[in-house]
Formats: structure tokens, C-alpha cells, sequence
């Protein structure tokens, strides 16, 4: 199974994957993961710092690299959870086209909706434990406003296709798993009888 993540910062995304990778023991990628990790071992890493301290999406060019290098590793071979990815019209359009060519299209994807106001809080109680350079008000204001630009509509993108689902977010990650573990083994039952 493919699976994608949207939502906006902090509405859990990461946790919701992990959860879920245990449930369907496929492996979780997730865009703002990996660049973390290449952000001093690489000079594309150092480049990209610049764009997400500041808040801003970094260029396509190098996160469809990162993904796809990611995507011909075997472990991928079985499906995965994107989280955080894709991000932009042009990022989901080109991992239609890489997924066609693999022919393994994708199953459901997933929008954690949530309060603003409530993520905002959150993201600043993560900024106290995890520091996340990019958890200041400032830049959280500022990733909020690029994913209502860039990210948002991807949810209409996914909508035509038949693909979204919508679960609330605000409760506890136990509840919002179950309602995502719902919606996957929905989605599942069609995959598997639509696959014969
Ligand atoms: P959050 O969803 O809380 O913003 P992420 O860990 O998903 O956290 O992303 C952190 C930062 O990494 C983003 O603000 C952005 O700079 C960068 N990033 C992550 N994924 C992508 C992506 N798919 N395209 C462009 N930039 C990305």
C-alpha cells in the first residue's frame, strides 16, 4: 500500500505514520525526516537548512532527488507512508508519474484537519523538549501561511481522484489512529477485491 500524509505542522503527521507502520509494517518516509538527517552530512543537506530554518518549502529539485533514491531502496518495494511528501502541485504530479512508471499506483491518502490555534501551542510545547530550529513563533507562522499556499491544494489535487480521506485530528493519537486505521482497512477491502 501507498499512503500519503497531509496536514498542517504539527497536526501529527509523524506520529500517526509510526503508529501505522507498526499496523501495517510498511515503511514510513517522511521529506522532513530525511532532510534533518542531510542537513550537515551533505552540501545539498546545508542548502536545504537554509530554506526550512527559515520556514520555507525547500526547492522541488531536491526533494524529488531525496524521494526517489529513497523509493529504489528494496525496503520500499512492499509500499510506503509519506509523510510531509508531496508538498507541491509539482511534487505530487511527478510522484504520479515516477508511481506510473512503477506501476503501483497510490491507495488513500490521508488529511489530518485540525485547529490552527490548537497546533500552534502544540509546536511551541515540541519547541521546549525537541528544539527543532524551526519551531519559533515566527517560522511556525510562517509554515502555516506556506501550507495554505503550496500544500492546501493538494487536497482538492487528491479529491478528484478519489483518493482522499478526512480525519479529525484534535483528539488524542490513540483516537486519530483508529480513525486512520479505519479508513485504511476500508480502503484496504477495495484495493485487495478490486485487485481480484
Ligand atoms: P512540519 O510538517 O511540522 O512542518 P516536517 O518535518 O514535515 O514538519 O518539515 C520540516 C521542514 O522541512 C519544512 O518546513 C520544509 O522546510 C522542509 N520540508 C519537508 N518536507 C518537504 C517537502 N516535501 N518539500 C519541501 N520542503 C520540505
Amino acid at each position: 500500500m501507498l499512503i500519503v500524509f497531509i496536514g498542517p505542522p504539527g497536526a501529527g503527521k509523524g506520529t500517526a505514520s509510526r503508529k501505522l507502520l507498526d499496523y501495517l509494517q510498511i515503511p514510513h518516509l517522511s521529506t522532513g525526516e530525511l532532510l534533518r538527517a542531510a542537513k550537515q552530512s551533505s552540501p545539498l543537506g546545508r542548502l536545504a537548512a537554509q530554506y526550512m530554518d527559515r520556514g520555507q518549502l525547500v526547492p522541488d529539485p531536491i526533494v524529488l532527488s531525496m524521494v526517489g533514491e529513497e523509493l529504489d531502496k528494496p525496503a520500499f518495494s512492499r509500499g510506503c507512508m509519506f509523510d510531509g511528501f508531496p508538498r507541491t502541485i509539482q511534487q505530487a504530479k511527478s510522484l504520479d508519474d515516477s508511481l506510473r512508471q512503477r506501476g503501483t499506483p497510490l491507495s488513500i491518502v490521508i488529511e489530518l484537519k485540525a485547529d490552527e490555534a490548537e497546533l500552534i501551542t502544540r509546536m511551541l510545547r515540541r519547541a521546549a523538549t525537541e528544539k527543532r530550529v524551526d519551531d519559533t513563533p515566527e517560522t511556525i507562522g510562517r509554515r502555516m501561511e506556506v501550507y495554505h499556499r503550496q500544500t492546501s491544494p493538494l487536497l482538492d489535487y487528491y479529491r478528484k481522484q478519489g483518493l482522499l480521506v478526512s480525519v479529525d485530528a484534535m483528539g488524542s493519537p490513540d483516537d486519530v489512529f483508529e480513525l486512520i486505521r479505519a479508513a485504511v482497512d476500508k480502503k484496504k477491502v477495495t484495493v485487495e477485491s478490486a485487485a481480484g
